[in-house]
């Protein structure tokens, strides 16, 4: 006898029994013969491992509770953020960011990357703080850290060792900022050493203000051939691609593939800028992910950490309207995200580790449309369905 057999379940378009035993998948079937200790109807609806939010501040979410929101400039965001950001503590982080797991995991999420900032203001508290969370949620939602220099290593030269010390604590990879140097070359190459002196990927805000004069990404890509770090590196938002002629944008591209950059969108920018071509990106073949990116903070003062909001926004900013575009979009959400973040065994299929998450819906575009949230949990073999769902 099987421990869990969910029976009538979506899996990628097809109508399928799942039968788990112990931790894992070991029968994926149009019809499983054996019972299961526990049976669950899926009722046709869609089945997935779960979702993908490739890039989140954890660190910074919810400040909205203890501040006000004020539409002033970018940089006047940052300085009220670092104002905040003197004042945090391990505890006050890792509490403000369980709110976002929590939430992603009560929307389906099996995984998310997160930057932590690292900088003389909050020393290693973000990074300590979301290892600690990462700790207590693995099983349920895989949670990589990225230590973060988000305030650049000029105004802040003490970043490089603690950033040093960040991934020495086990940071899962270093991050970037192209645009808050005046030498972002120099910038990116410290960076790009961090990631190669401790074996680890390196991600970037990589032309994060849509400006020309910005525009570093062939730089990057250039620099990862170079140094034979192609496939290692993520371009988060990537915007300037958006204001080059075809030319470029088609150099860009070619760079792009021969660097095997990946890039995330993160849809929520668009309040202060226009995005990246993710039709485009897909189009030739690049690994995109989505990201919430800031949840309740000084440049976002909505949103929750579910990530199907963030994918809705993008639907409608892109028209991502066809059945095709819509496969494209859920891909990116599930397979694509998960192969950017390199997650091991994503997929109901057998051999995998028994992660499965039923959404009620019938079909992806419901699941956007709806926005419809999850009814059945596994993960690892567990029903946590009642633990996390009430239900
Ligand atoms: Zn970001």
């Amino acid at each position: 006898m099987l421990d869990i057999v969910l029976r009538k379940v979506q899996v990628e378009g097809q109508q399928v029994d799942v039968g788990i035993a112990g931790d894992t998948i070991v029968q994926v079937e149009p019809e499983i013969e054996e019972r299961g200790c526990r049976e669950i109807d899926g009722q046709n609806r869609v089945a997935i491992t779960g979702f993908v939010d490739c890039h989140l501040h954890l660190d910074k979410s919810h400040l909205m509770d203890r501040a006000s929101y004020q539409d002033v400039s970018g940089p006047e965001k940052g300085a009220l953020t670092r104002r905040e950001k003197a004042c945090f503590t391990e505890e006050d982080i890792y509490k403000r960011a369980e709110r976002v797991v929590q939430t992603g995991l009560q929307a389906g999420n099996i995984a998310i990357r997160t930057s932590a900032d690292v900088d003389p203001l909050v020393g290693l508290a973000g990074v300590k703080a979301l290892l600690a969370l990462k700790g207590k949620y693995a099983g349920l939602v895989d949670i990589q850290v990225a230590a973060f220099a988000q305030e650049g290593m000029e105004k802040y030269p003490e970043t490089v060792e603690l950033l040093r010390q960040a991934l020495q604590l086990g940071a899962d990879l270093v991050g970037g900022h192209t645009i808050i140097d005046a030498d972002g070359r120099g910038h990116i190459d410290t960076i790009l050493d961090l990631a190669r002196e401790f074996d680890v990927e390196a991600e970037f805000h990589l032309d994060e203000s849509g400006n020309r004069e910005h525009y570093l990404l062939p730089y990057l890509a250039q620099r990862m051939i170079e140094l034979g770090l192609q496939g290692r590196v993520t371009g988060i938002h990537c915007c300037t691609l958006s204001a080059l002629t075809p030319g470029e944008r088609q150099e860009a591209l070619e760079l792009i593939k021969e660097s095997s950059l990946k890039v995330i969108s993160a849809p929520t920018a668009i309040s202060t800028r226009a995005l990246a071509p993710v039709k485009e990106l897909l189009a030739a073949g690049v690994l995109v992910g989505i990201g919430s990116d800031n949840v309740r903070d000084f440049f976002n003062p909505i949103g929750s950490g579910d990530i199907k909001q963030i994918a809705l926004l993008l639907a409608y900013v892109q028209r991502f309207f066809t059945a095709d575009d819509i496969k494209q979009l859920w891909e990116m959400l599930t397979c694509k995200g998960a192969a950017l973040l390199g997650y091991r065994g994503y997929g109901i299929a057998v051999g995998n580790r028994a992660d499965v998450t039923v959404l009620d819906a019938h079909s992806p575009v419901e699941v956007f449309s709806r926005q419809a949230p999850p009814v059945v949990l596994v993960r690892g073999g567990r029903d946590i369905t009642t633990e996390i769902l009430g239900r």
